[in-house]
């Protein structure tokens, strides 16, 4: 192993694996803390997935320490600790508590913070995040059920979260190539920074800042980080050229959509499913608190439709009636409630035979995956950027951020896959 990965998420795990599968990098994603003495076996590259955004910042940085430890034991020369594109977190962490823990445990003196992901429409300029034409903060994570964004200097949003300095590598350093970085990196580190904002508005950036951060012990961002980084393990001739599929074989067996994700863009493909005539049941949070609605209930329902289209199960709701929810259950029990009702509904209909999954929303995609036991991930192709095909031997499962995807993801996903 050269690079070993943590992810503060599931799906955002998918989507460095993704990243680094693309450039050439032997990749598997491992769900969970490896256990002590794990064997990642030809792998190049490790990328463990963690649920650990939203809960407690000590037990994020706890469960991401076990995770750095068993990569290092793995042979990892590099950390990456990946959070999400749209820098998902709260002013208690979990991003600066975890990146100040890794750097300590690597002996590290400097980190570069970047989610920038031009291709999802995410970019960065003087250390503003851009969602699209708008700021992070007037995009609809401003109305995130778990981590709302209001600010949009990420520079500032860090230093809320870290006890040590956090300053910026503006972009017209990285226009500058490779040792400029470099250069800005080691003056940074001299007056006293630990963490660096970089900015990023085209993949040249990026492929700019992975040459820059050769031999780095610790990387932090958004799966755009993972960009330019197999090139430099390439440039040392130690790894080759693996090309990512275009179809994947999939487990004999029925289909169903998952979606948990209140994102703009889910909500987007719940409405293009339904309107493609797409069955779907609508989970309603306060049913499922007073037991109207249960799994049972749902699979059945679920178990009844025709097996010419996929069913499609959501919570998704508009951002006042998430709202509503929430004053009523409280904003954890609620995103409990759902989660944990959606992964009881993936065991059962696994029970049942159904064996290919699109699940939407990171959170929820976690709790899915947990409760269906799967450890290891083979990455697939990819169906929209971000967002690959996987595989364990009795599973085909599409793991898909809330925000990412094109309108017809639930309807369209399918075609990539062979019987
Ligand atoms: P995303 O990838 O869009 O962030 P997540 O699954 O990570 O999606 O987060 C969405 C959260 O919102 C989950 O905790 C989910 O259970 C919760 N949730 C889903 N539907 C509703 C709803 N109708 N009301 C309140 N919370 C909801």
């Amino acid at each position: 192993m050269l690079l070993g990965a943590i992810a503060d998420d599931l799906t955002g795990a998918t989507d460095l694996a993704l990243m680094l599968a693309r450039n050439g990098m032997k990749t598997v994603q491992y769900i969970g803390v490896p256990p002590e003495g794990a064997d990642f076996g030809d792998a190049e590259a490790v990328v463990v997935a963690l649920k650990s955004r939203t809960i407690p910042a000590s037990e994020a940085v706890a469960l991401s320490l076990a995770s750095a430890k068993a990569l290092l034991a793995g042979g990892a020369e590099q950390i990456i600790f990946k959070y999400c594109s749209t820098f998902d977190s709260t002013d208690a962490g979990n991003i600066g508590p975890v990146a100040e823990a890794l750097l300590d445990l690597l002996d590290a003196p400097i980190a570069v913070a970047c989610s920038a992901f031009p291709a999802a429409g995410r970019s960065i300029y003087m250390g503003h995040l851009f969602v699209g034409q708008v700021l992070l903060s007037e995009s609809p994570m401003k109305d995130h059920p778990l981590t709302p964004m209001h600010d949009a200097n990420l520079v500032r949003v860090l230093q809320r979260q870290a006890r040590g300095k956090v300053g910026l590598v503006p972009l017209a350093v990285i226009e500058q190539g490779a040792g400029a970085v470099r250069a800005a990196l080691e003056a940074a580190q001299k007056s006293g920074h630990r963490l660096m904002i970089a900015d990023a508005v085209r993949d040249a950036d990026l492929r700019v800042l992975g040459a820059a951060l050769a031999g780095a012990r610790l990387i932090t961002g958004g799966s755009g980080i993972g960009m330019g980084l197999p090139d430099n393990f390439r440039a040392q001739g130690r790894i080759g050229t693996t090309t990512l599929p275009v179809r994947m074989l999939a487990p004999q067996g029925r289909a169903v959509v998952l979606a948990g994700s209140c994102s703009a863009a889910t909500r987007g493909q719940v409405a293009n499913a339904i309107a493609a005539g797409s069955p779907a049941f609508r989970v309603v949070p306060l049913e499922v608190a007073s037991g109207a609605q249960t799994a049972a209930s749902i699979v059945d329902w679920v178990i009844a439709q025709a097996e010419d289209r996929p069913p499609l199960v959501y919570s998704s709701d508009d951002p006042e009636a998430v709202k509503a929810v929430q004053a009523q259950l409280g904003r954890d029990q609620a995103g409990a409630l759902v989660e944990h009702l959606l992964a009881e509904v993936s065991v059962i209909l696994r029970d049942h035979g159904f064996t290919r999954f699109i699940v939407a929303g990171g959170e929820t995609s976690g709790a899915v995956v947990e409760s269906l036991g799967a450890r290891a991930l083979q990455i697939g192709p990819e169906i929209a950027p971000g967002v690959p095909w996987t595989r364990t031997p009795e599973l085909a499962l599409a793991l898909k951020s809330g925000n990412f995807g094109a309108a017809d993801f639930f309807v369209t996903a399918w075609d990539m896959l062979d019987d």
